[in-house]
């Protein structure tokens, strides 16, 4: 049975270091700029036979600030708690917390690298931000205000200023 593997691995006490080289057979991952290698360590044990498979995995990604738009590099660091169920068709592991089928072990050689690359697929966030306080960049000129204010933005949003406007436009 495929658990036998994971439970050799349980025993053994080591977690299972690797890494991916590159975008693996099956799972997409064009434009999302992941950078390699993507590190991961797997630790798996055991409890009243219920069997649990911890995931780290560690990669950085090519991104874009969502304010400036400035070319960034993001860490990632992702932990995932598998539980693992035996079927007639193999190991299952099911995300903890959810009913959702991630994977079916299948006694493939692949399937650690293929759990890995769907919990990176999962990490990266929908935006990203080069730094926390990231001022953006002006919606009228479009400088990019974390090297200095424009001499549009505070008129623009200066009430005195639009104030005589509207005197201006009345003449
Ligand atoms: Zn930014
Ligand atoms: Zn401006």
């Amino acid at each position: 049975m495929e658990l036998a593997k994971l439970k050799e691995y349980a025993q053994s006490n080591e977690p299972i270091k690797g890494s991916l080289e590159g975008p693996i057979e099956g799972i997409e991952t064009a434009g999302l700029g992941l950078m390699y290698p993507i590190h991961y360590e797997a630790s798996v044990y055991s409890v009243d036979n219920i069997w649990t498979l911890i995931l780290t995995i560690n990669f950085k990604y090519k991104t874009t600030c969502s304010r400036c738009l400035k070319e960034i590099e993001e860490p990632v660091e992702s932990q995932v708690d598998f539980l693992v169920t035996e079927t007639a068709e193999g190991a299952q592991f099911y995300e903890e917390n959810s009913e959702e089928e991630v994977l079916v072990w299948e006694a493939r050689e692949s399937f650690l690298r293929e759990l890995v690359m769907s919990v990176v697929v999962t990490s990266i966030p929908m935006q990203a931000l080069c730094k926390e306080d990231c001022k953006g960049l002006c919606p009228t000129c479009g400088k990019d205000l974390n090297t200095g204010d424009c001499d549009c933005e505070t008129s623009d949003i200066d009430p005195r200023f639009s104030a005589l406007q509207g005197l201006f436009d009345e003449e």
